[in-house]
Formats: C-alpha cells, structure tokens, sequence
C-alpha cells in the first residue's frame, strides 16, 4: 500500500500529513479492504440500496465546481441534523464555503451526491493518496436517512474506488464515534485494521 508522492515533495500536502501521520499510529482504524467488501456488506444495508433505487434516488460524481454551485443544498443537509455522533454541528458544516481544487495534483478530492429531482441530498468526500482513499465527510440529509441514502451512496464510491484500482478506504479509528456509528461502519463493510501494520 503507498499514499504517492505530493506535487511539491520538500512541502508534502495537508491531507498526506493527515494520513501520514494516522496510519503511523499503532492504533486500529476503519478500512474497507474491497477483496472482502462486498460479501461482508450485511443484509440490511442490502435492502435499502434496493430501496433507494426503487424510490428514485440516484447516485454519481460532483465536480468541485458543482459542489460549490450546490452549496445552499451542502448547507441545508448538514443543517438538518444539529446534532450528530452525540456532538453539535461544528461552524464550518453549519456555514460551509465554497472550496478551490485540491492543494496538491497527486492527492485529488472527490465529491460524490446521492439526488433526487436534482436535489442533493447526501454527499461524501474521499482524498485519493496512491492506492489509498482517506474519507473525510459523509453527510445525509436527516429526513431521508431512513431511507438509506448514505448507505446506498457509499456502495457507489466503494465501487467507483474498486474499479479505479484503489486498494483500501480509511475511515477514522476505531475508537472515534458514536456505537451507532461503528454499527454503520461494520454493516458496510468497514473491518478494523491496524494501520501502521498495513502500510509497513
Ligand atoms: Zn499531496
């Protein structure tokens, strides 16, 4: 497993210290391993992906510029819950900016929506670091959660990732987030993983 090199090597960028660093802590993490992914995704979260599609909801990559065009629909689904994992909604979600391209080429951000009727109503953002993909926001709208739509949305960029020859997801230690959220992770396939054993 690498994280690539930074555009600018002498100055490495925010996300390749973020991971860097992570992954060099011998603490267990949240990985999704895609040789194992789909057979461990459970049986629930199965359902509601069949769901979401019978109910109209579709899935597919934002560009950066779509994002920022969309951003009082951002606004609304990270309003729509002022608490999350037991923590109030921190200003940055509750205000979210328009963001410019990635700092660095060779460490790109992907956006990713779940819509219907052309609104959006969940979005993740995954930095792709070599064959590695370090996610850092998964939101969904409060209303439509119970529909699945986040699970649904993330099958789709496990997939997207598989198929552009990324080997693992990370997502947070294991010891970050609420019960519920550890739940959700497992039922999506997420297997703990000691990180700094995998990137030896
Ligand atoms: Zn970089």
């Amino acid at each position: 497993m690498t994280l690539g090199k930074c555009d600018n090597e002498w100055e490495p960028c925010r996300l390749y210290r973020l991971t860097h660093d992570f992954i060099k802590t011998p603490i267990a993490g949240f990985m999704l391993d895609f040789d194992t992914f789909e057979s461990r995704v459970d049986k629930h979260s199965r359902y509601d992906i069949r769901k979401c599609i019978k109910m109209g909801y579709i899935t597919r990559v934002m560009t950066i510029e779509e994002r920022n065009e969309r951003l009082e629909q951002v606004k609304t689904i990270n309003r729509s819950k002022e608490i999350r994992q037991d923590h109030k909604v921190k200003d940055f979600l509750w205000n979210p900016y328009p963001i410019s391209t990635s700092e660095c080429r060779n460490h790109p951000v992907t956006y990713f929506g779940c819509f219907k009727d052309d609104i959006l109503y969940a979005y993740i953002s995954i930095y792709r670091l070599g064959d590695t993909g370090h996610l850092t926001n998964i939101f969904g709208h409060g209303e439509h959660l119970k529909y699945g739509i986040v699970r649904f949305l993330f099958k789709f960029v496990a997939e997207y990732y598989k198929s552009q020859g990324v080997k693992i997801i990370i997502y947070h230690r294991l010891n970050n987030g609420t019960q519920g959220l550890i739940h959700w992770k497992k039922s999506m396939g997420f297997k703990e993983m000691k990180l700094d054993e995998v990137f030896s």
